[in-house]
């Protein structure tokens, strides 16, 4: 890279953490739903210098069950819902059984690509996440992560109940 990387970020997995799981894919408008506290989270994030970049596995694609237009459709609903605070939107549309790609987590090809655009320092940056392989990606690059939310994921050291709580540890952090 020529030239020093300044930026920060946060990447921010889409299901569980932006917007309510819901057991299946989420496609459909009406079944897109905004997690509580997301819009101030991330407004707070915004306010204290973080990119705001969404990474998120959309596997539904390959399976055919439905399209990156639709994909499209809900990532501009959670904008509207949150003042357009999203910087980026990654998604690997790819599954491992129809084809393989190096963007879907927890490989970290969507972390890089953010990265080299926005000119990012990977130690100032954290991933948000409801399960490890989103961690993982981010460790890939070296990237530090919160695991939030009620599910069965053993626990990693940073945990938060959900993105509120980990922002709070991310702006918390920067006192450190
Ligand atoms: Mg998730």
């Amino acid at each position: 890279m020529d030239g020093p990387a300044r930026e920060k970020a946060v990447f921010l997995d889409r299901d569980g953490v932006l917007n309510h799981e819901i057991g299946h894919y989420v496609w459909r408008l009406d079944e897109f739903v905004v997690a509580q506290g997301v819009p101030e989270s991330l407004a707070r994030l915004k306010a204290a210098g973080y990119r705001l970049i969404v990474v998120t596995n959309q596997a539904g694609i390959a399976k055919g069950l439905y399209t990156a237009q639709e994909v499209h459709a809900c990532h501009q609903k959670l904008q509207q819902a949150c003042h357009h605070a999203i910087d980026a939107f990654y998604f690997a549309s790819g599954h491992p059984s129809v084809s393989e790609s190096l963007m879907r987590k927890p490989d970290s090809l969507m972390l890089e690509k953010a990265i080299a655009r926005f000119r990012l320092d990977p130690s100032q940056c954290w991933i948000v996440g409801d399960r490890l392989r989103d961690l993982q990606a981010g460790a890939k690059v070296g990237v530090r992560g919160i695991l939030v939310g009620e599910g069965d994921e053993p626990r990693p050291e940073l945990y938060a109940a959900d993105l509120s709580a980990a922002t709070d540890l991310i702006l918390a952090s920067r006192t450190m």
